[in-house]
């Protein structure tokens, strides 16, 4: 650290991303949640040479032709959807706007890695919320609070989905209090609560296309909400970087959410492998929780989780073990391909078998 370095963030911890190796060349890749089936071939056809000649210009700070194709995806107005240089940006903006020091930010104790780090960084204060027995968020501990509520609907690393009517009811008994729904993870089997934008001017709700829409690498997210909360998003957007969205971006990001057959098909594939693996895990004796999400999450007593961790890299296959209390014995297994999740179920049967 330097001697220059910021007294107020002395302290501050950043987030530790998946490892993202140089040559996956024979690593099968099951650590950050990304998709394994590739863009939309629509991305290609407007990814030309002739829009690379034009990175010489700004792009578009409104990305106008990306915000009307995610406002038509929804049947929403254009002014209720504000996009970011990923969901990270758009919760990052969220803080910048809506918290200060006094105010507090609850969130589950077991949740989104950077959560925590945003508290410190936006220099406000975070309330931790502890999940149920059954590693669920328990929506009672949500009601009549004090402060802004932010929750991963489904929840990371847990997988595990509330309902519409449980969020419905965060919402009714938080009138003066904004709820941020994160939906990275919504479109592998959970309802999200866009539709009831139009009815509670206390909720946004973020999405990402790094999941389901597999433009992890493109850095692409949004908000939808209230057309107020949007002003107030773009205006602290318009006063740190008004130009977050690059040219090929813009391109990219619209044509992929236009093209809702190839959105449904690879979503649908991802849910289907991810419950063969779950039966296979289960067969070998594991517990998995019950997943809306590109992931599961699963632990067995015959093998820690840093074991069955280390076991998996040796092995070339590297998922996501997180050395925190409650959760230590599991780990997080990303959905890859058939052939991808065939190998790693197989090698899971070796380990398990050898102890
Ligand atoms: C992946 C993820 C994000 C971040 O997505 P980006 O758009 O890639 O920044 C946000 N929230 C949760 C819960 C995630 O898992």
């Amino acid at each position: 650290m330097s001697r220059f370095f910021s007294k107020e963030l002395c302290e501050l911890e950043p987030y530790t991303p998946g490892e993202q190796p140089g040559n996956t060349g024979e690593l099968i890749k099951l650590n950050t949640n990304e998709n394994p089936y590739g863009p939309s071939p629509k991305v290609k056809d407007v990814v030309t040479s002739s829009e690379i000649e034009k990175l010489m210009l700004y792009p578009d700070p409104e990305a106008g032709v990306l915000v009307s194709a995610i406002a038509d995806f929804y049947g929403i107005e254009k002014d209720m959807v504000m996009v970011g240089n990923g969901s990270d940006e758009v919760l990052a903006f969220s803080f910048l706007a809506f918290q200060s020091r006094e105010k507090k930010i609850y969130f589950p104790e077991i949740s989104y890695g950077f959560y925590p780090v945003f508290e410190k960084v936006f220099r406000t204060s975070g309330v931790g919320i502890p999940l149920d027995e059954d590693l669920r968020i328990d929506p009672k501990e949500y009601e009549n609070l004090d402060g802004t509520i932010l929750i991963a609907n489904p929840n990371a690393p847990t997988g595990i989905a509330l309902g519409l009517s449980e969020i419905e009811k965060i919402l009714e008994t938080n009138h003066d209090n904004l709820v941020i729904i994160d939906e990275a993870y919504v479109d592998f089997g959970a309802e999200s609560s866009v539709r009831l934008t139009d009815k509670y001017d206390n909720l946004l709700v973020v999405q990402t296309f790094s999941k389901s829409r597999s433009l992890a690498g493109s850095r692409l997210g949004f908000a939808v909400g209230n057309r107020e909360l949007i002003a107030d998003l773009n205006t602290v957007k318009y006063s740190f970087n008004p130009y977050n969205i690059d040219r090929l971006t813009i391109l990219a990001g619209a044509a992929s959410i236009s093209d809702r057959e190839y959105f449904e098909k690879t979503r649908k594939k991802v849910i289907d492998t991810r419950e063969w693996t779950k039966g296979e895990l289960e067969k070998l004796g594991f517990t998995v929780l019950p997943s809306s999400t590109n992931f599961i999450f699963a632990e067995s007593d015959m093998i820690s989780g840093e074991e069955y961790f280390n076991a998996l890299r040796e092995n070339n296959i590297i998922v996501r073990h997180f050395d925190v209390d409650r959760i230590r014995n599991y780990v997080r297994i990303t959905i890859g391909t058939d052939d991808q999740m065939k190998r790693f179920a197989d090698v899971t049967a070796e380990i398990i078998n050898r102890k």
